[in-house]
């Protein structure tokens, strides 16, 4: 909701008028229009607020109802996008990120390999899962604390930071003392605790898309995190449930624009949980950057044949190696090409 004061009003009238809006309840901030001054309704603790009642304060031309209830992640005009910065990466920077590596931690051998081949083919961020949400219970849910401290290990040997998921508080615990970024994965993108405890957290996020979640869901659950005091949120698209069997899920690339239009914060897209399918990882890798994401997460193990979990969908070192150097390409034509979504 945005509330238009009227011409000649000055500061201090703003700021009487967000004073009398916070003492209701409702999180308010001037913004700066030009010519006009305005204050825009971020929050409304006890459900939306009643524009009449505002309407009538002093100095109040008119209030707006901006029809969206995700004020903090939602796209800000005149205002830069978010950069989210991990370690030394700058995700949201223009420039794509590659995020690579295992699906799960399973060996200091093989996550180390995994490092180190992806940080030679040119990724960015290590990925690898220390607690594995599984659909199964019968399959294997990961090495837990001594995964993390694996991922740690591979850290400084590579230098590159890492990424993995918290699935629950007390996971998310060791996963902040261990990791660079936390992963909130798709089937915990609704898991609203965690999402407030997440907020509290002073690590990036990671939050993939919930396998059913439409796109106000989704950034209704960065709002969680960044309403708690955490700005830091990646969104990533992994895919959502539809009909075909071709594919594991269906690769949602719309979303990419969707989000660009209605959200400062950056998108990466997961390839390689959406298609479940290693042939089809390259071209849908490809079309995401085209597409306009600020970077993609690819699954990869050194011997795809004896990984634990994901091993279907994994590219060995060469054709990730491979994929890594036509991105590279296609990122460097992408970005001498005039912007055609803003
Ligand atoms: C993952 O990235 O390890 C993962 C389990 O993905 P998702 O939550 O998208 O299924
Ligand atoms: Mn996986």
């Amino acid at each position: 909701m945005l509330v238009l004061m009227s011409r000649g009003v000055g500061r201090d009238d703003v700021r009487r008028v967000v004073e009398l809006l916070q003492q209701r309840g409702l999180e308010a901030e001037p913004v700066d229009l030009g010519e006009r001054a305005a204050i825009r309704i971020v929050a409304a603790a006890g459900g939306p607020p009643d524009p009449g009642t505002i309407a009538g304060l002093p100095g109040v031309e008119r209030v707006i109802p901006l029809g969206r209830p995700f004020g903090r992640v939602e796209r800000r005009r005149r205002l830069p996008d978010t950069v989210v910065r991990v370690g030394p990466v700058a995700i949201g920077s223009g420039e794509p990120v590659l995020i690579a590596g295992p699906c799960a931690v399973e060996t200091e051998q093989q996550l180390l390999t995994a490092a180190r081949q992806v940080r030679r083919a040119g990724a960015r961020l290590l990925r690898g899962g220390a607690f594995k949400p599984r659909t199964s219970p019968y399959t294997f849910q990961g090495l837990g604390e001594p995964g993390l401290r694996l991922l740690a290990r591979a850290r400084e040997e590579t230098g590159l930071p890492v990424v993995t998921e918290a699935v629950d508080e007390r996971s998310l615990e060791l996963v902040e003392r261990h990791a660079d970024m936390v992963q909130i994965g798709a089937r915990n993108m609704q898991n609203f605790e965690l999402l407030k405890r997440i907020g509290e957290s002073g690590k990036p996020v990671l939050l993939k898309r919930g396998m059913s979640a439409s796109l106000e869901e989704l950034l209704l659950a960065a709002e969680y995190v960044v309403s708690e005091g955490n700005p830091r949120v990646v969104l990533c698209e992994r895919g959502v449930r539809g009909f075909g069997a071709h594919a594991r899920y269906t690769l949602d690339l719309s979303i990419v624009p969707a989000i660009r239009e209605s959200s400062h914060l950056p998108v990466i897209v997961d390839p390689s949980h959406a298609t479940g399918k290693r042939a089809f990882v390259a071209p849908l890798a490809r079309a995401a950057l085209a597409a306009g994401a600020d970077g993609v997460m690819i699954e990869t193990h050194p011997d795809p044949q004896q990984a634990l979990c994901d091993g279907h969908q994994a590219l060995d070192p060469d054709e990730f190696a491979a994929l890594a150097a036509e991105l590279r390409a296609l990122a460097a034509h992408l970005s001498a090409r005039p912007e055609t979504v803003t």
